[in-house]
């Protein structure tokens, strides 16, 4: 893959990340140049994007995707890598708004996200470290466990789903190496190299006809007389637009942007871990339970990727290993002062509700703020997308029901008002809830 150090999404040190330095060989793609016609524009070359432009591909349309950096630079080549089956509100929560019947409709219809991704993975070849050893939530306060009790009853009963398992301090000290009051094992999650994967994606849509712009901003849109998106160098018109920018998609149509607020979120990579430094015996995908997540999991080759800490202003801290260290460290005491090889950041798009905005404004379809969980939401939303603009809108109509409210004060005052919010929830982490 050709290094680009600067340019559209290349922030946050994307180029010093482990999975850069450990990315598939893949082809670069020209920059659009001149005006063409297709059936589908999809903006954005990260998950969601290149999975409704796959889609709607082998549904027979004409797609052209337009991405401002490189295929995967966005959050989805630069995650946390952890497959977390359903959804980031918990099973009651879904009842709570939806009531059971619509609730175990939509827990449904996001578990399918894990077999769609396992699908392409398999049916595409892509090697992308797969793992599909589970994922592990660290209970940090005693409270979490009874609350992990009550959302376990809640998926048995209403969702009739019973593959996670309530785990106390000891056994959850053999699988992670570190303190916690009790856990909750969910079987069916797993990690991967999110880069590779998204790498993947994208050759398998070229290879279903997609064509493929990087270093093509899309700068305008025109929604009448029909749709066109504008690059400054050229335009695509087209029947539909797919919005897949998540948290960088910014001012291209305000009705989608509103709904989101992006937040830094950092990770480091350690030197290769051996023997009792490999902290993860079991090799499952962990977060923890505080409002700050931590999140980790070893790689493929030993090293353990650890996501600590968020920042609410625009500007990432000088020196992003300093500032994740010390939340790597508390979680494990043992690796006070290994080395760190590479640190670099990403924006997570949030939404109020932590649910993804999905669905569509005419033929301008949006799918985004996944809110922390999107690694295989992604790939399902985009199919739905592409399923609603090739005719069955049912799926889609469904999962847009989850549709966030609107940050209060808007987009000029999401941000100071948000960050109070965060602010008081990240300083009851650090008061021990
Ligand atoms: C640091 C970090 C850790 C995370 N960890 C996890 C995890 O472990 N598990 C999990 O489930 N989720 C995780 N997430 C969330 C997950 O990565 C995202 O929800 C998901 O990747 C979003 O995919 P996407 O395709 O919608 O957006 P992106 O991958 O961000 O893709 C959007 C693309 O659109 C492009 N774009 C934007 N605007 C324009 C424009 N105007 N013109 C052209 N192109 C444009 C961008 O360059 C970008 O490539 C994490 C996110 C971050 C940032």
């Amino acid at each position: 893959m050709a290094s680009h150090s600067t340019g559209f999404n290349s922030g946050l040190d994307i180029g010093k990340s482990y999975y850069v330095a450990t990315a598939n060989p893949a082809p670069d793609h020209p920059a659009l140049a001149g005006d063409v016609e297709a059936d589908l524009v999809v903006v954005g070359g990260g998950c969601t994007g290149l999975s409704a432009a796959l889609h709607a591909a082998e549904r027979g349309l004409k797609v052209v995707l337009l991405e401002g950096g490189k295929i995967g630079w966005g959050a989805s080549g630069r995650n946390g890598g952890q497959m977390i089956p359903g959804l980031r509100k918990g099973s009651r929560g879904l009842v709570k708004t939806f009531g059971p019947e619509r609730a175990k409709a939509l827990f449904d219809l996001a578990f399918e996200a894990r077999e769609l991704v396992l699908d392409i993975i398999e049916r595409h070849g892509i090697s992308c470290d797969l793992r599909l050893t589970g994922h592990l939530v660290g209970a940090v306060g005693r409270s979490d466990v009874r609350d992990f009790e009550e959302e376990a009853e809640c998926l048995a009963k209403v969702m009739k789903f019973t593959d996670v398992e309530i785990l106390s301090a000891s056994q959850a000290r053999q699988m992670v190496d570190t303190s916690y009051q009790g856990a909750v094992y969910e079987r069916l999650g797993g990690h991967m190299h999110p880069l590779n994967y998204t790498l993947g994606l994208a050759r398998a849509a070229v290879g279903a006809g997609v064509v493929i712009h990087e270093n093509s901003v899309a700068v305008r849109l025109e929604r009448e007389p029909s749709i066109r998106v504008f690059t400054d160098k050229g335009s695509v018109r087209a029947r539909h637009v797919v919005l897949a920018g998540d948290a960088l998609l910014k001012g291209l149509e305000p009705r989608v942007n509103s709904r989101i607020m992006p937040v830094g979120n950092y990770i480091v990579a350690t030197e290769p871990l051996e023997g009792a430094r490999n902290v993860i015996p079991a090799n499952v995908a962990v977060s923890d339970t505080l409002f700050v997540v931590n999140y980790y999991r070893m790689s493929a080759d030993g090293r353990l990727l650890f996501g600590g800490g968020e920042r609410y202003t625009p500007s990432p801290p000088a020196d992003i290993a300093g500032f994740v260290r010390p939340h790597m460290e508390k979680t494990f005491p043992q690796l006070k002062g290994c080395r760190i090889d590479h640190a670099w950041g990403g924006l997570v798009s949030v939404t109020t509700s932590r649910l993804p905005h999905v669905g569509h404004y005419g033929e301008v379809y949006f799918a985004h703020g996944y809110s922390g969980k999107g690694v295989i939401l992604s790939t399902l939303s985009g199919k739905l997308l592409a399923e609603a603009i090739t005719g069955d809108a049912s799926r889609l109509d469904l999962f847009s029901t989850l549709t966030p409210l609107p940050f209060p004060g808007g987009t000029a005052l999401r941000g100071p008002l948000y960050v109070l919010g965060m602010l008081w929830y990240a300083m009851r982490d650090r008061l021990g809830h």
